[in-house]
């Protein structure tokens, strides 16, 4: 669907992207709150999952007045070409996305996602690609040969927890600092957790230099690491939603909380069972694995016997036409409505199962 036939659908973008006034100030308006000066970056980067917050952080950039086209959406595709882990709509869902709001879309990866590193079997880890304004650029692939074979661990502790650098921080990582058009320029790079989500994402500045940066190296390569939401809380993220007409994704309104993987390993006894219903063969499939491997993902307890203890979703069991849509690899239907007609998700404001 073009961006013409969004705007049809949702005539109050632009001037709200322009002129709403949400109650976070931004450091260009007098009386900010706080934040950096958004007009000082040549590149503004939104790692974005297309979940609540990444895109809060979108629509709060353009209420500080940020153009979209000035906005680029960097997705990794946790399963590259795989369909293992992520909700199978979410690809071209944000597609759409973006193609509504104005903003450029770059997708990225580490080779076969989060599957091919879990089943490595004395094998390097596999290379990253990254889509670049000249087109897919493709590096690494040449570590050390080893073996995996194992779910990544539920931990705070990320080398443990390996799925989320191997699938995303170092895929972001890569891409940053391997693109020339980073060198001699001031890149602002926006994620979006939030303090409220966790005692550990607590502790995440608000502001910081990124690990990319190399601002007094050769290359002057600036990177700052903003998280413009960290301090706010769920309601507002909503809120934001509603102002901009952003329909809330469909994982929110099948009754999940976060629109994290669908297999996520943080997974709640009731994501296990709304899991195990809707798509028995996937389930099945990760259940398989954990018997192969010896190693489950939880320590206390296989898959199946978490889902026993869990009910599914009642959004699921009522709306079989939103299950079949989220799995569907082809995104229909709206991305955008009038703020008027906007329905908070059944999800919102309940199980908050997820990556900490
Ligand atoms: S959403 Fe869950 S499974 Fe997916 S990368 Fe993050 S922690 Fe890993």
């Amino acid at each position: 669907m073009g961006r013409a036939a969004h705007q049809a659908a949702a005539p109050v973008r632009r001037a709200s992207a322009a002129h709403a006034a949400g109650p976070h100030g931004c450091a260009r308006e007098p009386g900010a709150v706080s934040g950096p000066d958004l007009a000082s970056y040549d590149h503004i980067i939104v790692a974005c999952s297309f979940g609540k917050d990444s895109l809060a952080c979108t629509l709060h950039l353009l209420e500080c007045g940020v153009p979209p086209e000035r906005i680029e959406w960097w997705h990794h595709l946790v399963d590259d070409e795989a369909d293992v882990f992520d909700w199978p709509h979410v690809t071209d869902y944000g597609r759409h996305l973006a193609d509504a709001l104005g903003v450029k879309l770059y997708f990225s990866a580490r080779q076969g996602g989060i599957v091919r590193e879990m089943l490595r079997e004395d094998a390097p880890t596999a290379p990253v690609w990254f889509d670049t304004p000249e087109g897919r650029v493709t590096m690494g692939g040449h570590g050390p040969r080893n073996t995996r074979r194992r779910f990544p661990q539920v931990s705070a502790n990320l080398s443990v927890r390996w799925c989320s650098p191997y699938a995303k921080i170092m895929v972001a990582d890569t891409a940053l600092r391997n693109q020339a058009r980073f060198h001699h320029a001031r890149t602002l790079f926006v994620t979006g957790e939030r303090a409220a989500e966790s005692a550990n994402r607590a502790r995440y500045a608000a502001f910081e230099p990124h690990r990319s940066d190399l601002r007094d190296g050769r290359a002057r390569r600036h990177v700052d690491h903003y998280r413009p939401v960290h301090g706010w809380s769920e309601a507002e993220v909503w809120e934001c939603l509603r102002r901009h007409g952003v329909i809330a994704p469909l994982p929110y309104r099948l009754g999940f909380g976060r629109l994290s993987c669908l297999t996520c390993i943080f997974m709640s006894a009731n994501q296990a069972a709304t899991l195990r219903y809707m798509d028995g063969q996937r389930f099945a499939g990760l259940c398989a694995w954990e018997r192969a491997f010896g190693c489950t993902i939880r320590r206390d307890r296989d898959l199946w016997a978490l889902a026993d203890t869990g009910e599914a979703f009642a959004p699921v069991l009522a709306r079989p036409d939103l299950v079949r849509r989220a799995l569907s690899r082809r995104w229909r239907g709206p991305v955008l409505c009038a703020p008027s007609h906007w329905q908070m998700p059944a999800g919102a404001f309940g199980e908050n199962a997820g990556p900490v």
